[in-house]
């Protein structure tokens, strides 16, 4: 990848052309206006994430107009400006910031409001404002999924630091043997800390009968032997100034001698994930690149196994569009980035799941997780 230095700089830059397209965009939907209040549309749009809390904060967006950031006056030195990206209405306690914001939608007949508002504030939105209102992600999704170069940067910075536990992992610098998988995952947490990810979203470790559950909440069960752990485990990496991206990535290790029948499934789950990542290009649905290795895997018998989706997008948000799962009938476009993580359960038994990151090109793929997918024997 042609890595471009990320800098506040770019990101400026960045944000002005998002705007651009949002607007055009709203052109599409029809929309007079939209309303960014709570989750990642509003960070992604000027880089500024509202606290989850009751005070409101709200960006409005409207043609020929710059879009006003109503934030509570307490958080305003939070907010860093980008040149006349947008201007910034701070409210006092004493104010109605809902008087505000429906001030600033006069004349609105339909705007589009971040999915993730406060059903609460939404609610007192409309009792002030008469405009007929719909999700945001209308305008945004489109957008938000194909990922900028800045964006495309940040994720393989996040992927690169990533990898980088995920080795340490594979070469057995973690010991697994006796010890508990709460104790693990805080050790990998640890870790991506140290690799400079400013927060970890998740470090699970699923061990022996855990691995055939996917999303195995780790505990106080201590490894032993001969068993199969599967490692799944991301978090943001951001600059200062911006909103952080995303790291996933899922690798199954061993604690031993396993059965041939772990090892022959092992083997299928492999080639099948390998047979997707090839897959991925700009024009490929997004089910049938699900297809590929499910069709695989149920050539052998283990289609029952395959108990989830192959995959999710992955930006400011974990789990964001495009989904990679039969029925997402969608093309994948030039830019979209997403986890091929297809997994086999044997329930109560064993697991084994392998997931990476690629960023869809015009002719193929850019893997961002490097990591090699042999399975490893860990002590
Ligand atoms: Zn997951
Ligand atoms: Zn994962
Ligand atoms: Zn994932």
């Amino acid at each position: 990848m042609n890595r471009l230095t990320i800098d506040a700089a770019e990101f400026s830059k960045a944000y002005f052309s998002r705007l651009k397209r949002v607007i055009e965009q709203m052109d599409v939907v029809e929309n007079d206006a939209l309303v960014l209040s709570l989750g990642a549309d509003l960070p992604w749009l000027i880089g500024y994430q509202a606290m989850p809390l009751e005070r409101l904060t709200a960006l409005v967006v409207r043609k020929n107009e710059q879009p006003v950031l109503v934030v509570p006056a307490l958080e305003e030195p939070r907010v860093s400006l980008h040149g006349d990206l947008f201007r910034v209405r701070p409210w006092h306690e004493y104010e109605d910031p809902f008087e505000i914001v429906a001030g600033a939608l006069e004349g609105c007949g339909k705007v589009g409001i971040s999915d993730r508002t406060w059903a609460v504030s939404l609610l007192s939105l409309q009792t002030k404002c008469g405009a007929k209102f719909s999700p945001a992600s209308r305008v945004t999704n489109s957008l938000r999924s194909v990922k900028d170069p800045v964006e495309q940067a940040m994720l393989a910075e996040a992927a690169e630091r990533t990898d980088r536990v995920a080795q340490a992992i594979i070469d057995g610098e973690v010991s697994f043997i006796g010890r508990s998988e709460i104790g693990i995952s805080m050790e990998i947490s640890e870790r991506l800390i140290a690799e400079g990810l400013q927060k970890v979203n998740f470090a699970i470790v699923g061990a022996g009968p855990h691995s055939a559950s996917p999303h195995h909440e780790p505990g106080k069960r201590v490894i032993g032997h001969d068993e199969a752990i599967v490692v799944d485990f991301g978090g943001e990496f951001r600059i200062d100034g911006s909103v952080g991206y995303c790291s996933d990535i899922t690798r199954t290790v061993v604690t031993g001698e396993m059965p041939d029948r772990f090892l022959e499934l092992y083997a299928i789950l492999k080639t099948a994930q390998l047979r997707q990542v090839e897959s991925v290009r700009a024009g490929i649905s997004c089910e049938s690149v699900d297809e590929l290795g499910r069709s695989y895997i149920e050539e052998f018998g283990y289609g029952q196994y395959f108990i989830h989706r192959t995959g999710h997008g992955i930006g400011i948000e974990e789990h964001e569009e495009p989904y990679i799962v039969a029925g997402n009938t969608d093309e994948i476009g030039a830019g979209n980035t997403f986890s091929i993580e297809p997994g086999i359960y044997i329930p109560n038994l064993y697991g084994a799941r392998i997931e990476d990151i690629v960023i869809a090109t015009e002719t193929g793929y850019e893997l961002l997780n490097k990591v090699d997918r042999a399975l490893h024997q860990v002590g």
